[in-house]
């Protein structure tokens, strides 16, 4: 999707750190690290929140959730790491293109606010 910052991301079309990539889905170092450990995980295809996700897009959804699992043994945090997806302004979503959060390194509270 034109002027969609993660789609761009996606095309390599702008920079970013990635630490993994498939055909359909891609993860790299968020720019404004919240935690030690800060990935964002992302299809390549353009779904602006989980809440817009169609049925027959449950096999990916499926695999942004195992690839947060590779992931986080890539990266040796296995043991402890939050995956978090923010879901519309209020929830937090800045930006308009599906993508899960994992956070490692530091101690997690509850609820998280
Ligand atoms: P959210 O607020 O849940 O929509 O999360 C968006 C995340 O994307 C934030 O944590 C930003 O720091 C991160 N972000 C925005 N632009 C970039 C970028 N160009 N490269 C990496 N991370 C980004
Ligand atoms: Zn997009």
């Amino acid at each position: 999707m034109q002027d969609c910052i993660f789609c761009k991301i996606a095309g390599h079309e702008i920079n970013a750190r990635f630490v993994h990539e498939t055909d359909e889905l891609a993860a790299f170092q968020d720019l404004n690290p919240q935690a030690p450990t800060h990935i964002i995980i992302i299809p390549k295809k353009h779904i602006a929140r989980l809440s817009e996700a169609a049925e027959e897009e449950i096999p990916l959804l499926g695999r942004l959730q195992y690839a947060a699992r590779e992931i986080a043994e890539k990266l040796g945090v296995a043991d402890n790491f939050r995956l978090v997806a923010n879901n519309g302004r209020k929830a937090g979503q800045s930006v308009d293109h599906l993508h899960y959060h994992l956070l490692a390194g530091r101690k997690m509270n509850w609820p998280p606010g």
